[in-house]
């Protein structure tokens, strides 16, 4: 089929939308501008729109025909990042200190476009739920919404989500079953022992050396105690300890992140970091206390949803340009709360390969695969909800 003409000339538009969105960045569940302009495209396509969910979430309605009773739900982000641009384009950011350093920008046009093109031409028999999400960056407003009823409110069979990935070349897009994201839990620790002169460390708890200990240590998680075939990382990835050359500190801070795919694995980390940390400090005199945050569980695709994906990029792109062999990211994603709920499939479409990485503040969305992304969703609602012929 490939890129339908009346989508790839929506190319000027949709980078108008794209790079206005970019200008005005606005962070988790304070995205009150952009989804003012979501919402109010929405109504000029003729959508309903249901506002609210997760403070400023919005939902666009589309039904055209109604004799199937299907439905199915596409989702964009909304949120920007507190990150200072440096790209000097002419239409960077405006707002100190915030930034669409991941795309979401493109995504929140990508789906708009989406519910642009499908109101026009209405080629499906069914009904659409266009789902624009705050805050998926850290605080999990997919998750909110989720909560708040989004999928009460609006049953729908599967729900579908994407993510632009640098890297990857422009027209290729990556489908994947299973875990594609990782679980994404935090740590905090702090070692106490007993300070002193650093002259002479026999007459106290040295938490330096303790600490130094524990980060090797538990690098043993992921190398030597979990399944080598079942991945899981930890890094730490603060330690804060000592103000002076000639004093042991009394007390040393670590932070840091574990990520993993597996729900058993999930589940061993905070125990087997609790035993390596309370191990060491106790073979020391020292002590710890630890803390384990859970975030976002991990992202899993579902297998029949995840083949409609890859169709639907095909029949777009031509089966060369749809990877099923790219490996899961460690990265997280809070989509996973709509995927724990509904089967679904989160995919990745390529953004070039020289471009800047995702959270770099040299990173620039790349308006050439807006179209494609609009292409993508409109794929896969005419072929998820066909109309009858
Ligand atoms: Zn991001
Ligand atoms: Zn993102």
């Amino acid at each position: 089929m490939g890129l339908k003409p009346e989508i790839s000339e929506l190319q000027e538009e949709l980078t108008s939308w794209r790079r206005e969105l970019h200008m005005h960045p606005e962070l988790a569940f304070e995205e009150e501008k952009t989804s003012d302009f979501v919402a109010m495209k929405l109504e000029e396509f003729g959508l309903e729109v249901h506002r609210g969910l997760a403070h400023t979430g919005v939902v666009g309605i589309l039904k055209s025909g109604n004799e199937s009773g299907a439905s199915i739900g596409l989702r964009a982000d909304m949120d920007a990042l507190p990150l200072a641009e440096e790209t000097n384009l002419p239409y960077a950011s405006r707002v100190e200190q915030k930034m669409h350093a991941c795309g979401h920008d493109g995504h929140t046009t990508m789906l708009l476009g989406a519910a642009m093109h499908l109101s026009e031409h209405k080629n499906f028999d069914g009904t659409v739920y266009f789902i624009f999400q705050p805050a998926e960056e850290s605080a999990g407003g997919g998750e909110v919404m989720v909560k708040e009823g989004l999928f009460d409110l609006f049953p729908m069979d599967a729900v579908y989500g994407m993510h632009n990935w640098p890297g990857m070349p422009v027209g290729e897009i990556a489908v994947r079953s299973g875990p594609v994201m990782a679980a994404s839990d935090t740590f905090f620790v702090t070692v106490t022992g007993k300070g002193g002169h650093a002259a002479m460390p026999h007459l106290g708890i040295d938490t330096v050396v303790v600490s130094a200990q524990i980060v090797s240590a538990l690098q043993t998680i992921s190398s030597r105690i979990a399944d080598p075939a079942d991945p899981v990382v930890v890094s730490v990835t603060q330690i804060h300890g000592g103000d002076a050359t000639n004093i042991i500190p009394e007390q040393v801070e670590l932070a840091g992140t574990a990520r993993s795919f597996s729900a058993a694995t999930r589940e061993m980390i905070e125990p087997m970091m609790r035993r390596i940390i309370n191990g060491i400090c106790q073979a020391h005199g020292a002590s710890a206390e630890i803390t384990y945050e859970r975030g976002y569980p991990a992202t899993i695709n579902s297998d029949l949803e995840t083949d409609h994906a890859a169709q639907a990029a095909s029949r777009l792109l031509g089966p060369d340009n749809v990877r099923r062999d790219k490996g899961p990211s460690m990265g997280s994603e809070d989509f996973a709360y709509m995927l724990e709920k509904k089967p679904g499939s989160y995919i990745w479409l390529g953004a070039g390969e020289d471009r800047a990485q995702l959270h770099s503040p040299h990173y620039d969305f790349n308006d050439e695969i807006l179209p494609i992304g609009v292409g993508y969703w409109s794929a896969l609602v005419e072929d998820q909800l066909p109309k009858a012929s």
